[in-house]
């Protein structure tokens, strides 16, 4: 589930950098890049995986605190996983995940989903409400086909 990259994209990234006083590297553009361009909710492991041969001197810590300085400036997100491992979105739009229970796949769902409710008057009280972001665990298909395991009818989606 890969998106192209688009100018304007890169465009409001130097904007954002510039903005947080941030300096325009390559190695940063490339990360951001490979965020975007992914689309796959990526580790801090995989964009060191991904980017190593293009920046072989681009170190794992180097990538983990310009990661952690994207998301604190808000340019990024993070989703948490099962397994506890930080995974990153460059996707800020309001939207929902299916996340793999087999791969560990994350897939984005950007349509808005049918409302599963808001939360219930008596924990909402005195709590200000920011967001809602709705995991769906799944197998997906690439799993469900290497594995020949299905999706129990319904489990998934309730
Ligand atoms: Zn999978
Ligand atoms: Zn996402």
């Amino acid at each position: 589930m890969s998106q192209s990259i688009r100018t304007a994209d890169i465009e409001s990234f130097t904007r954002h950098c510039r903005e947080h006083g941030m300096k325009i590297t390559l190695q940063r553009v490339a990360i951001y890049r490979y965020l975007m361009e992914s689309g796959a909710h990526p580790s801090t492991d995989d964009v060191f995986q991904a980017l190593r041969d293009d920046f072989p001197g681009l170190s794992f810590d180097t990538i983990n605190r310009t990661l952690m300085t994207f998301y604190q400036t808000g340019l990024i997100d993070i989703v948490e996983s099962r397994t506890g491992v930080r995974r990153f979105d460059a996707n800020m739009g309001s939207h929902s995940h299916m996340h793999c229970v087999s791969c560990g796949a994350m897939f984005d769902i950007d349509d808005p989903l049918p409302d599963h409710g808001c939360l219930p008057q008596a924990d909402a009280s005195g709590f200000e409400l920011l967001g809602k972001n709705v995991v769906f665990r799944v197998i997906c298909p690439t799993c469900r086909s290497s594995e020949g395991r299905s999706l129990r009818e319904g489990s998934a989606w309730k």
